[in-house]
Parts: structure tokens; sequence; C-alpha cells
């Protein structure tokens, strides 16, 4: 019979291996290497990295952003209330006063229902049946976070940022992400990857590509005010570049593929120099 002897030696062994170092970079360089040696499955690795990596990180690195927070104004009925559930598949959703920056409430999706059920006549509204909001500052550590939204069995938290101003919005499966990656539940609407690879060295990003992780794709740009190629771009040009402008930034080209008056949407990026072929991808793209 498998006593399990085995399984445990390999487990302890790989433990010793990967704690007997004492700098979080060696820890790092530890599980990383023990992934390519086969000793450690990718998924173990993304989550030991993840663990690492989860005290560095604060609420504004993860929170869903302002402008993407599905909301409401107090004044609308809770019927439209529903409606907007429905539409973002959200339970929860933030309730403001005259501007987002002044959320003052949030709704379940529970006591909409039911509200909605016990007061078929005359609905309650939407003030009365909100509850108070958990708010928090953006640089709190999400570490934290964690350890309250389970002491206050809240599991949702307005962030603010410095000045008092929605900043966004954070949820315990935003937290429990970065150590096991997307949690998709069966709402969650199917996200554009941020970045794609069309084809050799071409890739295809949104705005919200994060900087880091295109320095990971050998592009060497950094910065300390923006995070996003759409923010960089943006800051770059003084204003928030159009459809069709095109950016040569260290050796790499990047053309905007659509944007609206506020962001960028989509962009290509390529090496300088391979323009030529991303038109004729283009034309093929529009056929
Ligand atoms: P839900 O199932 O209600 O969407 P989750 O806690 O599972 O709530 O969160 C899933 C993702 O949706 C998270 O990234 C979270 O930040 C985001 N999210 C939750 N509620 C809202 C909302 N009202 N508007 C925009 N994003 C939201």
């Amino acid at each position: 019979m498998d006593d399990g002897t085995e399984e445990h030696s390999t487990i302890w062994s790989r433990l010793s291996r990967l704690f007997g170092h004492d700098t979080q970079e060696s820890l790092e360089k530890a599980i990383v290497e023990a992934r390519a040696e086969g000793e450690l499955e990718p998924y173990e690795e993304s989550m030991l990295l993840g663990i690492l990596r989860f005290d560095e990180l604060q609420v504004q690195d993860t929170m869903t952003p302002r402008t993407d927070i599905d909301c409401v104004p107090e004044e609308i009925s809770l019927k439209e209330v529903a409606h907007v559930i429905v539409r973002s598949g959200h339970s929860r959703i933030p309730v403001f006063k005259d501007t987002r920056d002044n959320i003052v409430g949030i709704l379940h999706a529970k006591d909409v229902l039911s509200s909605l059920l016990d007061h078929e006549g005359k609905t309650p509204s939407v003030s009365s049946v909100m509850r108070e909001p958990f708010f928090v500052p953006e640089t709190k550590s999400i570490h934290t976070l964690l350890q309250e939204f389970r002491a206050s069995k809240q599991h949702i938290a307005i962030a603010l940022d410095e000045y008092g101003g929605t900043s966004g919005l954070i949820t315990i499966e935003d937290v429990l992400e970065e150590i096991v990656g997307d949690i998709e539940d069966e709402h969650d609407a199917p996200r554009v990857e941020d970045i794609r690879q069309i084809k050799d060295k071409v890739y295809e990003l949104t705005g919200r590509a994060q900087l880091d992780d295109l320095q990971n794709l050998g592009v060497d740009i950094s910065s300390d005010e923006v995070d996003t190629i759409g923010g960089y771009l943006s800051m770059e040009a003084g204003h928030v570049p159009e459809q069709g402008e095109q950016f040569t930034l260290q050796g790499w080209t990047f053309t905007v593929l659509e944007a609206d008056r506020k962001l960028i949407q989509r962009l290509r990026m390529e090496p300088t120099g391979n323009e030529m072929s991303l038109s004729v991808q283009d034309r093929a793209d529009q056929a």
C-alpha cells in the first residue's frame, strides 16, 4: 500500500529547498527554477509567487477602476436597479449622490429582490434598502484588507484617493485572484486580453496593458506617473491620441487602432521598421 512516504519526501525536499533561501528575491528565483526543472506545476509556481508578492500589493493595484464601476444615482427606482444588476452581472451596485465621487451606499441584489417582492405595489426608495459602504484608502495593503474583509464579513469596499474621491471598487474576489489567478464566475463577462500576440513580435494591446507586462516582452518603457500603455502614450502626446496616430519608442512602433475622447481602446505594437507588413495585415483584417 502507498503510505505517501515518497510523496512526502519530495514535498519536504521541495519546501526546504525553496525556503532555505533568505531573501524574497532568491525565494522567487528558487520557485521559478523549481518550476523550470519540473518540480513544481505551473499553477503551484504562480500561487507561490502570488503569495510572496501579496504583501507588496495595495488596493489600487487590483481594484476595478472608478470609470468601470457599475453604479446608480440615488434617485433611481429599485426596478431600474434590478435592470442594472441583470445587465452588468454584478450582485452589488454602489449608489452615488450627485457624482461618482460621492458613493453613499451599496445595493445588494438579494435586498433589491426581496424589497421588490415584498412591496409589489409601492416599492421603497433606494436609500432605504442600500447598506453603508465600507471605504478604504487606495493605498491600503490588500493583505490588511483581506483580514478586514474576514473580520467584518463584508466582501466589497470602495477605494478612495487622497482627496476623498472615489478611486475604485474592490471585492474579496479581486484580492484572492492575486494568489489563485483569475476566478471567473458564471456572470463574469469574457474579458478582452490586454496583450494578444498577432504574429511574431506583433501584438495587439488594449490601452490598459500594463507597462510591467510589456517589459516582459522586451519593451523598455517605464514610468513613475502611469501604469498603462494608454496612459503613457497620452502623457507623451499631451492629449488622448486619435485613431491612426503612431508613436516610436525604444525600437517599437505603437499604432492607435481605436480610441475615444477619453481613452485609447486598442493599439498595435510592432518592432519599428515592420509597419508595412502591419498595414497589409490590417487590410487583410478588414477584408
Ligand atoms: P460579482 O459576482 O457581483 O461581480 P465579485 O466579487 O465576484 O462580484 O467580483 C467580480 C469582479 O467584478 C471583481 O473584479 C470586482 O471588482 C468587479 N465588480 C464587482 N461589483 C462591481 C460593480 N458594481 N461594478 C464594476 N465592477 C464590479
